[in-house]
């Protein structure tokens, strides 16, 4: 028996021109408690039509309603700092939702997700009154200016590891800049994506500016992306699904931002501090139960420190035990799917057959009447670069440790796949700390840490994990265009 909630769990309904809307052909689908494997309600499971309704009112509302146009920067600041306030007194019980419905520990989401969410909307509400253009000395007699304009409807198609602090991400910047949206959340989360949009609209935000269509990305994701009137397209999710988006995106030429998959190395040279690179690398790939995008699940380990830092990690992955994620102390909660946890089984399955050595975990983990989606923290040693372990992303809760001698072989092998997320770097020598840095090919290097994230610094992928900078003052580029204006003063 798991702990009770006193969240009122409502059936999702489309969000649309402020709104709350059935889907056109009625149909629903279910959303699932990871931790116990019951069904917690039903959610409208939009598709085109309910698509093309929810980008018209977006539409309406970029071209003649309020928001775009007629608003003050002013104006639209203060309705996304109220939004961020409004987050940050639900907390608790947007939290627990989001534990429901995502198996995330509840303690992570309202101590961490939620006011982080909550500080995006306070963050972008800052840039909102400082977003403007340029003048330029061009040659001859001619005033020369630019217009930093928004780009216009904006589809948003987020992930179910972290669900509101990435609609968070993708929404506060997208309005702070005059556009309007149309939010597709991840299927198996789809809850907490529509109580924000009651949020923002209790917030005082315009009906139309963002509209929140719940349904499966293979119609109702694809539908947004094909969608003739929707300008600009933010997706994160898993790297063949963006490949696919952007193929289809290629029809109506939209803007896209890809925030996709990794495969981060996290390298521990072997004159770190052991106890710090221990700790580093266990929340690095067990944290969120390894669903996250910068899992650092290549941990490069230098020779001379390996067999310490192992058994400090095997000692902290042991007392790491899943647990009941609405429970405060629980820190490691169930995968969000069946499906999920399957795939990371099936996994773990492939290392055992291709060589590597299992030192820890390793099984699914019965927590309460066992029919929960649990995986025991797992770690395996000897691993090799070849290793479908090493290659694939598997977001789930499972460690490869991979041997190495000498810095150059490290930047070499870190650098072996075709992911570039993010990366990690344990040493105390200043001089290899800043020359890993800059020959890592990933967006974000962590030095002595792992998975910092603020939400004034830019976050995204080099290679095969996408394109786009989201957040900080790079976020505004994916959503505004600059237009440039030449007035003859002779
Ligand atoms: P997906 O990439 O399939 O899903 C991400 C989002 O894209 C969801 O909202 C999904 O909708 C939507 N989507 C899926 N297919 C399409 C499509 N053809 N057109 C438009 N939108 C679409 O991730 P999964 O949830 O299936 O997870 C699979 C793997 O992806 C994970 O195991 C992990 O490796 C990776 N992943 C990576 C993330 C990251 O942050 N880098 C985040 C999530 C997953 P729907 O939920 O309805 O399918």
């Amino acid at each position: 028996m798991l702990a009770p909630t006193k969240v009122k769990v409502e059936p999702g309904k489309l969000f649309i021109n402020g709104r709350t809307l059935d889907a056109s052909g009625g149909a629903t689908f279910d959303t699932i408690n990871p931790a116990t494997g019951e069904v917690l309600t039903q959610v409208a499971s939009g598709e085109e039509r309910d698509i093309d309704l929810a980008v018209t009112a977006a539409r309406e509302a970029f071209d003649s309603g309020p928001w775009t146009r007629k608003m003050s920067a002013a104006d639209r600041s203060r309705i996304l700092w109220k939004i961020g306030d409004l987050l940050m007194a639900r907390a608790e019980e947007l939290g627990e939702l989001e534990t429901l419905d995502s198996g995330k520990p509840v303690t992570e989401n309202v101590k961490i997700d939620l006011p982080l969410a909550a500080d995006c909307f306070h963050y972008y509400a800052g840039w909102a009154t400082k977003i403007h253009g340029e003048t330029i000395p061009v040659r001859g007699p001619f005033l020369n200016y630019t217009l930093r304009e928004p780009v216009g409807v904006c589809g948003q198609i987020t992930p179910w590891n972290f669900p509101i602090l990435m609609a968070a991400w993708k929404v506060a910047p997208a309005l702070a800049c005059g556009n309007t949206v149309v939010l597709k959340p991840a299927s198996y989360t789809p809850l907490t994506a529509l109580r924000l949009a009651a949020l923002c609209q209790e917030a005082g935000l315009p009906d139309g500016v963002l509209n929140v269509v719940t349904g499966a990305g293979s119609t109702a994701g694809m539908a947004l992306v094909r969608h003739p009137l929707v300008d600009k397209i933010a997706v994160t999710g898993s790297t063949p699904v963006g490949q696919q988006i952007m193929r289809e995106a290629a029809g109506t030429l939209k803007k896209v931002s890809l925030e996709l998959g990794g495969k981060s190395p996290n390298i521990i040279l072997a004159d770190a501090d052991l106890d710090a690179a221990a700790r580093g690398a266990h929340t690095g790939i067990f944290y969120n139960k390894g669903e996250i995008c910068t899992a650092g699940s290549r941990l490069f380990v230098e020779e001379g420190a390996h067999d310490t830092l192992m058994e400090k990690l095997i000692d902290r992955a042991r007392k790491t035990v899943p647990g009941d994620p609405l429970d405060p102390k629980c820190r490691f909660g169930p995968q969000v799917s069946e499906a999920q946890m399957n795939t990371i089984l099936r996994y773990i399955g492939k290392g055992k057959e291709e060589g590597a050595r299992l030192v820890t975990g390793g099984n699914r983990a019965k927590v309460g009447d066992g029919r929960g989606f649990f995986v025991e923290p797992t770690i395996f040693d000897a691993v090799n670069d070849d290793m479908t372990i090493a290659r694939e992303e598997i977001f789930g809760p499972v460690l490869s440790v991979i041997p190495f001698k000498g810095i150059e072989e490290g930047i070499a092998r870190a650098n072996q796949t075709i992911y570039g997320l993010a990366a990690g770097v344990w040493t105390k020598d200043i001089k290899k700390a800043h020359r890993l840095a800059r020959e890592l090919r990933a967006g974000t290097v962590w030095i002595n840490t792992y998975n910092n994230f603020d939400n004034a610094s830019p976050f995204g992928g080099y290679k095969m994990s996408g394109f786009g900078r989201e957040l900080g003052a790079a976020a505004l580029d994916l959503y505004t265009q600059i237009k440039s204006v030449w007035v003859d003063l002779s």
